[in-house]
């Protein structure tokens, strides 16, 4: 487990697996917020996010410890990559890891044993990265009130409660620990968009008032659009041929079961394949990069939340 420096104030340090980190210790004592970003190294909203908000983050006014892994997953960040360079492998399907796996694994374990055990919420900033686009909001475990009660807090113009938490992600690992999670997701593309940034800045500072670290209530800048259902980016609709993607709806458009969501041409223009959304609901993920292979997940689609 990494050890915490007991001085109020900054720190920043690496843990002994090499995992960057940035620690705020408050004054005085109360609970331990764990963040992270850069999971998958083509996710740049979160890591600012957390750089910015530990330089203006006041001791004095903080009771308990702010604890930050800014860039987990830092091969795959150098390498611009979502996974990780040496074994190709998605960090965020590798929890709770291995002492002796592949490197992935070894990174998902060195999470999994030094930085977790500190936590008492968790949150895990993601974004849409380079290939997708996500709608900017916060993911929670629709079970567990006090993940649903952080979304809100949050602040996020979105948030989505998802039934099933599936295995091997960070917040799996949470959630076998019994620590309340949430995760963030946001525009992408390899840009971080200032409405973004501002998003999960203040959802850093909402969920520290929320858990009584600052004073203070949480800024909600309105009502959040509310979705359910699964989304997971493994699954929804994929290519099933090679080309090159040219989608014909939007991030967060209503669709119908069957209806074109766009074309994947060949390199002379010619249409490939028709694909079309697999359920009623709302876009939910769309990718953005138009060179596709075929396998690769074009567009899930998630459902409101019923009144
Ligand atoms: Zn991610």
């Amino acid at each position: 487990m990494l050890s915490l420096p007991s001085e109020p104030g900054l720190h920043r340090l690496c843990s002994p697996n090499d995992i960057p980190a940035i620690v705020v210790r408050g004054a005085a004592t109360g609970p331990t917020l764990l963040v992270s970003a850069g999971v998958h190294g083509d996710e740049y909203e979160g890591v600012r996010a957390i750089f910015e908000t530990v330089e203006e983050l006041d001791p004095q006014a903080l009771r308990g410890t702010l604890l930050t892994a800014p860039i987990l997953n830092y091969p795959a960040h150098r390498a611009v990559e979502r996974n990780h360079p040496a074994d190709g492998g998605n960090l965020a399907r590798q929890f709770p890891g291995r002492a002796d796996g592949t490197p992935s694994e070894r990174l998902a374990f060195a999470f999994d044993s030094e930085f977790l055990p500190h936590a008492d919420f968790y949150l895990d900033l993601h974004s849409g990265g380079i290939r997708f686009a996500m709608p900017s909001m916060a993911g929670y475990e629709t079970a567990d009130p006090r993940g649903r009660a952080a979304a809100e807090a949050f602040g996020a113009p979105v948030i989505w409660g998802h039934p099933v938490i599936e295995p091997g992600r960070t917040i799996s690992s949470a959630r076998a620990r019994g620590i309340p999670f949430l995760y963030t997701e946001a525009r992408g593309a390899g840009r971080i968009h200032p409405d973004d940034l501002l998003m999960m800045r203040r959802g850093i500072v909402n969920l520290m008032k929320h858990l009584r670290m600052l004073d203070g209530r949480p800024e909600i800048p309105a009502p959040p659009l509310r979705l359910h259902g699964i989304g997971n980016t493994d699954e929804g609709v994929s290519a099933t041929v090679d080309g090159f993607w040219m989608p014909s709806v939007s991030l967060l458009e209503p669709v119908r079961a069957g209806q074109p969501i766009g074309r994947i041409v060949s390199e002379i223009g010619e249409v490939l394949a028709i694909p079309e959304a697999p359920a009623d609901g709302l876009v939910g993920l769309l990718r953005k990069l138009p060179p596709v292979s075929a396998g690769d997940v074009l567009l899930l689609v998630a459902a409101r939340e019923e009144a």
